[in-house]
């Protein structure tokens, strides 16, 4: 099997690296990829927004199946040119990734579906804005309709931080902000495979939002997660699957827009049940560094099938009994103004620590064979083990080997869990 896959995060660095274990996979290739991810694949210089020189080049490949990694080329289209093409996508249409590109659509279906979210008021001029946030009361819960990299909600006790939020995401052209309930308690990210009718849950995992150790600190695209969650109730999956992921799975099929990719339940075990905190249309980074490091299942087939509607077909996935924790190596700056270009040393070393794989996001090759920070988020350094405190040592001794200079990482992935 010939595989494409686009993006260039630890998240594509995580699939791509599952996928080149895969015996059944003959060719890996990457879109734009980044100097991880071209240790395992062959990378080509493509821009990932465009769904017209994606199709290309997968045609020119011959690729069996593309795989998409992030949400903007799925809003954008990319999905939709390929299958155009002939070629089977892992990843959703445009039509059906609006449940991540808008929220107040998402909320739409949730509501049509009878899934369990924060009541919503999706609101499009500032007057409106400040009534919802006085009938919602503190704490405040305002979010972007649309895409902003992690960036677009903001969850604070303070009405005029609230309000400032909502008037700058209200001055974009055709703004629009949803502010809905607060719901408190723990939070899980859910994973569901979905082939436009059936559905295949991975196992949960955490993540980590805010840039501070102990939750302190603006949101970032996420700075850790393990997986498993020990805390977790049992028949959380089951629950999920059969109260979100199916009846949204079939409100997208019944609207003619099938989801077909991966339905990313973000959740909180609130003390009034499960709710739907947001979907997310792709694999989550970094959730998805922890999950694949559990899977036992070849990974292609898996995609393959969920391509081509086949899921109810494949047989139960397996998973290791092992733990997997990840730590987010940051640039200086991050998130407000992260700064490129510093050498990083260390990956060898790191790697070399039993248990421990570290994973390109933000990186570009620097001169001689190095290696630079290009991003924000710029290492997902991964630790397994036989629990999630042995995973967590090996994660962090992978992390006290990589040196970039002002670089930041949390010190408490996991450290809760681990000790209960
Ligand atoms: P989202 O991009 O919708 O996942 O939101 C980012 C983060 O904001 C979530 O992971 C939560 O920590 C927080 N958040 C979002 N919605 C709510 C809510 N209704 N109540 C409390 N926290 C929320």
């Amino acid at each position: 099997m010939k595989i494409l896959v686009v993006g260039t995060g630890a998240r594509e660095h995580a699939l791509a690296l599952a996928l080149s274990r895969d015996p059944e996979v003959t060719g890996l290739h990457a879109a734009p990829g980044n100097p991880g991810i071209g240790e395992v694949a062959t990378l080509h210089v493509v821009d990932p927004l465009d769904g017209a020189a994606v199709a290309a080049l997968a045609v020119s490949l011959g690729a069996d199946l593309v795989v998409v990694g992030p949400e903007a080329p799925l809003v954008a289209g990319v999905a939709d040119a390929v299958r155009a093409a002939g070629i089977p996508v892992f990843g959703p249409s445009a039509a059906a990734a609006r449940l991540e590109g808008s929220k107040a659509f998402a909320k739409e279906v949730m509501a049509a579906a009878g899934v369990p979210t924060a009541d919503p008021r999706v609101v499009t001029d500032p007057a409106e804005a400040a009534s919802a946030l006085d009938t919602f009361g503190a704490p405040y819960v305002v979010k972007d309709d649309g895409l902003a990299a992690g960036k677009g909600v903001v969850v604070t006790e303070d009405r005029s931080v609230a309000l400032e939020h909502a008037l700058a995401c209200l001055a974009k052209p055709g703004g629009r902000v949803v502010v809905e309930d607060y719901l408190d308690g723990p939070e899980v990210s859910l994973f569901v495979l979905s082939d436009g009718a059936t559905v295949v849950p991975l196992v949960p995992a955490q993540d980590f939002k805010r840039v501070g150790d102990a939750d302190t600190g603006p949101n970032t695209g996420g700075m850790g997660a393990y997986t498993p969650l020990p805390w977790a109730p049992e028949g959380l999956v089951a629950e999920v699957v059969a109260q979100v992921a199916q009846p949204t799975v079939d409100e997208m099929a019944r609207r003619g827009t099938p989801f077909v990719g991966v339905l990313y339940c973000g959740l909180a075990l609130t003390s009034q049940g499960t709710r739907v905190v947001e979907f997310n249309a792709r694999f989550g980074d970094p959730e998805t560094q922890v999950v694949l490091a559990r899977l036992a299942t070849p990974l292609a087939g898996v995609l393959l099938a969920a391509a081509t509607g086949r899921l109810a077909d494949l047989p139960p996935l397996e998973w290791r009994d092992d733990a997997a924790v990840t730590v987010v190596v940051a640039s200086s700056g991050y998130p407000e103004a992260p700064r490129t270009g510093d050498p990083i040393t260390g990956l060898a070393e790191a790697a070399a620590v039993p248990g421990v794989h570290v994973l390109h996001a933000g990186t570009a090759a620097g001169p001689d064979g190095s290696v630079v920070s290009a991003g924000g988020r710029v290492l997902s350094v991964v630790g397994t083990g036989p629990d999630l405190a042995a995973a967590r040592a090996a994660a962090y001794a992978g992390v006290e080997r990589i040196a970039l200079d002002g670089s930041h990482h949390r010190s408490d992935i996991a450290r809760a869990a681990a000790e209960a």
